[in-house]
């Protein structure tokens, strides 16, 4: 569904992204960890555009990412990300932050957006709180309301970018629980964590990065147990 084909990017001197290559097949979810400033964010934001690439190709269901107007904000709305920090319209309502992007981009009517929405908040559990701003709501909640509002738009592929980075230890259970039951469901999904409950559990794949390269890549039982490389296994003694 989505292919990497031979990816670099550099930040001046900084070769940020080397030689990447993946290829994440439909119902797929991958974990990509990896130790600070190795290309994460990055990689997860050249999947959605919001960073271009110098070298390669990426493609979405057969097609190269467009390079902007108007076939970029479609592909945006394909390519659902969810951040670290949630992102949300401040001074929108939680029901308005969720049918906003589907009515002005796929440009649904106001009845049948807030249908869908209430449908996705009731999923994630934030059904009684539509009213409310961002601002009412815990940070687990938020980031419920932040992968409702993903959703919202149909996409064909979830980014999320540490999603749960940002929480309170109780609250990332809720976070993980929503993520947990999208993938069983069968969504696209790349996940950048480091919640190894998550990657065991959901994972059909880890990607190990370090310094801009994919290191590693195996099931998340092989690499959890049994990690090939020095940078692996230096990189998992410090944080399992
Ligand atoms: P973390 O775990 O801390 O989130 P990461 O693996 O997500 O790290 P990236 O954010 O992708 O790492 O950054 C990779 C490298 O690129 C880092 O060295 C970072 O400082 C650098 N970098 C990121 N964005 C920019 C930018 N806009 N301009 C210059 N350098 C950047
Ligand atoms: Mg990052």
């Amino acid at each position: 569904l989505v292919v990497l084909d031979n990816v670099n990017k550099w930040f001046g001197d900084l070769h940020v992204l080397q030689d990447i290559d993946v290829t994440i097949n439909r119902g797929e979810v991958v974990v990509v960890i990896g130790p600070s400033g190795s290309g994460k964010s990055t990689l997860c934001r050249a999947i959605n555009r919001l960073e271009t690439i110098d070298k390669g190709s990426i493609s979405l269901d057969g097609t190269p990412l467009p390079e902007e107007g108007k076939e970029l904000a479609k592909l945006r709305a394909e390519v659902g990300m969810v951040f670290q920090s949630f992102n949300l319209f401040a001074h929108k309502t939680i029901l308005e932050n969720v049918t906003l992007g589907p009515m002005k981009v796929r440009k649904k009517d106001k009845a049948a957006a807030e249908k869908r929405a209430k449908e996705l908040l009731d999923r994630v559990g934030i059904g009684h709180q539509a009213a409310k701003y961002p601002a009412q709501l815990s940070g687990g909640q938020q980031q419920r309301v932040a992968i409702a509002r993903a959703l919202a738009m149909d996409p064909k592929v979830m980014l999320f970018d540490e999603p749960t980075s940002a929480l309170d230890p109780e609250m990332i259970k809720e976070v993980l629980d929503v993520m947990v039951d999208l993938a069983e469901q069968g969504m696209t999904m790349v996940v950048v964590t480091h919640e190894m409950g998550f990657a065991r559990t959901a994972a059909h794949r880890v990607l190990f990065m370090a310094d801009g390269a994919i290191v590693e890549e195996n099931t998340p039982e092989e690499f959890f147990t049994n990690p090939q490389s020095d940078r692996a296994k230096d990189f998992l003694g410090k944080i399992l």
